[in-house]
Order: structure tokens, then sequence, then C-alpha cells
């Protein structure tokens, strides 16, 4: 295999299979077009606050000495200042993060589902949705998010189906509704009983 690992990273093991896909995605992004270098200070902040959000304990940032800019569990290294730049500190702590978790998988699912989240919570919304069209074009895998929600309400619908609504707990704004078949309204009875 032709693929080389930098750093001490877990799950060596796993293929890193869709790493290309992911690269065309992200490349084809408007947000890749920001290559304004970032001061020292602005990185050490950007990666800080990136950290705090994730809930890990902020990696040592490399700025030279290094030919490669990759990511571990505890560094982030940007060894040039085409990508001291917010989309590849982003990219880059989605590695991070993903290090820190229990399902590291390089740009797998797990990454690219992280990675959206950070893009939409340090970028913005119109990336974040920008980023989630591109994955979907180029077939690029993401975990889709579980949202959970308030204890559903059983309707009656018109039809004599049952559906249960609720709202998001995150987003209460969100509304959650599903035509439910006999089955799952028996089980859902049991539950909220
Ligand atoms: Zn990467």
């Amino acid at each position: 295999m032709a693929i080389s690992y930098i750093g001490n990273i877990p799950n060596a093991h796993i293929r890193d299979h869709q790493r290309k896909r992911l690269y065309e995605a992200e490349e084809e992004c408007s947000f890749w077009n920001n290559i304004t270098v970032l001061s020292i200070n602005n990185i050490k902040h950007l990666v800080g606050s990136i950290s705090e959000w994730a809930e890990i304990k902020p990696p040592t940032i490399i700025l030279e000495g290094h030919i490669y800019v990759y990511a571990t569990q505890d560094a982030i290294v940007l060894p040039y200042t085409g990508t001291q730049t917010l989309p590849f500190i982003c990219h880059e702590m989605s590695h991070v993060i993903n290090y820190n978790s229990t399902d590291a998988d390089h740009h797998g699912r797990n990454f690219a589902s992280t990675y959206l989240k950070v893009v939409r919570q340090f970028i913005g919304l119109k990336s974040y949705r920008e980023l989630l069209g591109s994955f979907r074009k180029h077939k690029v895998k993401y975990r889709r998010r579980k949202i959970e929600i308030k204890i559903p309400k059983v309707m009656d619908m018109k039809n004599g189906r049952k559906a249960f609504n609720s709202v998001s707990i995150e987003d209460q704004s969100c509304k959650v509704c599903r035509i439910l078949s006999n089955n799952d309204v028996a089980e859902i009875e049991k539950q909220i009983a």
C-alpha cells in the first residue's frame, strides 16, 4: 500500500479509503479560497477555541521544521504560511478531534462528520451547507447526526394512521415527525408509559 501515515496516530491500520474524494469535495468549496495567513496569535486562538468546543486538550502547534501538513492526537503541524489559514486549520483540527475520539478513521465517515461540524461552528452555516453539498456530489460518506428528541406525542392522522410529533432537544425549532407502523406505535406507547 502506498499510504504513509505521519506521526503517531491511532487506528493506523484502517484504510484511508475516501481521502481523495474528500480532498476533491473540499477543494470545490468557496471557503477553501480563503488564503488569508493567520498570525501566530490568531492560530493559537483558533486552535484553542476549537479544542475547547470539542472538549479536547489543545494540541501543540508546530509551524516549522516539517515538510508535511498533518495532525495527530496532540499536535497540529502547519509548516507553510499557505497552510496557516482558516480552512487548513479547520481540516487539521478535525483530525486532532477524530484522533482523540474512539472512532479515529483518518478521512472516513467519522472524520467527515466532525469536519462538517467544525466548519459549521468556525466558518459558518453557508460554508457548512456548501461542504455538505460537495460531499454528496463526490460521494463522501459522513456519519449522520442522530437527533435527540423530546418525548414524542403520538397523533392520529386523518387517514387513520398514527404519527409522532416532537422537537429536537438541541434545536427546538427543528420539528421531527414520523408516520408510524402499528409496531412503532406499540413500542412508543410503552416508552412513554
Ligand atoms: Zn486530512
